[in-house]
């Protein structure tokens, strides 16, 4: 078999794919002489809350951004606790760091891999303030069960969509069942700029107002402030997101098609493939196996050596990162079996709509060559 390369990322090439849309629409943006807060921002925001059929949406600098500044609008900050997972990107329990509150985590469901809602009532103490939910790879959290135990305890409840737009539940759409969405737009997420982006879309009228104002110093009128931050999406990011999500149902579709592809090829091997719970729109930000632990690297460096660029997501849960800021001395140690077992055997493959079958195929049979090795 001759060797291939099979890059990790498929930017490049969805930006060859819609190089006069793009390049257009940049020119638009820089002819027009107003790059923050200017029409291309507004335009993309009215069609962000449409997509999500959702109220509003606020462009921000970054996913990280959107949690934290969704955060300080619904008065989650400090002396207030919030359930979430481990398994997630750092930037998750980091902006419930920054809006000054503590991150819990509760343990995750080892089919999906999102949060095990069975396990968060036990977490619940008289200062638990909000869940949030990360819809991890791509696939929705179980809104259904998160929100009926935060309409029990009175919490509020922001959805982690960084990796999943476009995605749905069984019986529910994202947004539809709590107080605010956040999501990113950094270049490798399934709609993503060439650089950093965020939102925030809900349909509370007075989150939509708080971080509206919040993102942009404070101010509503000219020189006039109340406490903010500087976190704006600049028109030139909104102008090409504007251009990519007219296509982001088809690109999704095609991510589960590859995802599809990936799972009936894989069947015969020792791996743990991604579970798609019934009747969800799962969109494949990241298509993740799970091998044993103790032979994770020896298959990562064996595909790397064949030219594929596999990584993982996330090897280190946030809980055991020496660099987790907020854990005081006398905190014990979560319990979080299911979320460590993720992290040490979690192999991410090349997986974005540009991917050919090639790839794809060259990338399955470099793993029944690896599972040939193994005896
Ligand atoms: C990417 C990501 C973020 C952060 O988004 P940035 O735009 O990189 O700040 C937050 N949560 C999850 C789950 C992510 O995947």
């Amino acid at each position: 078999m001759a060797q291939m390369t099979v890059s990790f990322y498929g930017h490049v090439r969805q930006y060859h794919n819609l190089k006069k849309e793009i390049d257009a629409a940049i020119s638009q943006v820089l002819d027009s002489g107003q790059y923050v807060l200017g029409p291309a921002l507004r335009r993309f925001e009215e069609e962000l809350a449409e997509y999500f059929s959702l109220k509003h949406a606020v462009g921000v600098n970054s996913g990280t951004d959107a949690l934290w500044l969704a955060f300080m609008a619904l008065g989650i900050g400090p002396g207030d606790e919030v359930i979430t997972v481990a398994n997630t990107f750092f930037a998750t329990a980091e902006a419930i760091w920054i809006a000054g509150a503590k991150p819990v985590f509760v343990d995750t469901d080892p089919l999906t891999n999102n949060i095990d809602v069975t396990k968060i009532e036990q977490a619940i103490t008289p200062r638990t303030k909000a869940i949030v939910p990360v819809h991890l790879y791509g696939q929705p959290a179980d809104m259904t069960a998160v929100s009926r135990i935060a309409r029990k305890h009175n919490l509020l409840v922001v959805e982690d969509c960084a990796q999943a737009i476009g995605a749905a539940g069984d019986s529910f759409k994202i947004g539809e069942l709590s107080d605010a969405v956040c999501t990113s737009f950094i270049i490798q997420k399934n709609l993503g700029t060439f650089g950093d982006g965020g939102a925030v879309i809900t349909n509370r009228d007075d989150v939509a107002e708080r971080v509206r104002v919040l993102r942009n110093h404070g101010s509503v009128v000219r020189s006039v402030h109340s406490m903010g931050y500087n976190s704006r999406l600049d028109d030139l990011h909104a102008a090409i997101l504007s251009v990519k999500l007219k296509h982001i149902d088809e690109w999704n579709d095609k991510r589960r098609q590859l995802a599809m592809a990936y799972t009936e090829n894989l069947q015969d091997t020792s791996l743990k493939l991604p579970y798609e719970a019934p009747g969800y729109r799962h969109v494949y930000h990241l298509y993740v196996v799970e091998t044993e632990p103790e032979k994770r690297s020896a298959l990562l460096e064996f595909l790397q050596g064949a030219g594929i660029d596999a990584k993982c997501h996330y090897p280190i849960a946030i809980h055991q990162q020496e660099g987790y800021p907020w854990r005081q001395p006398a905190d014990p140690a979560p319990s979080l079996p299911n979320t460590e077992a993720n992290a040490a055997g979690c192999i991410s493959l090349p997986m974005y709509p540009e991917l050919t079958d090639a790839e794809l195929q060259y990338t399955v049979d470099k793993i029944y060559q690896w599972e040939q090795t193994q005896g």
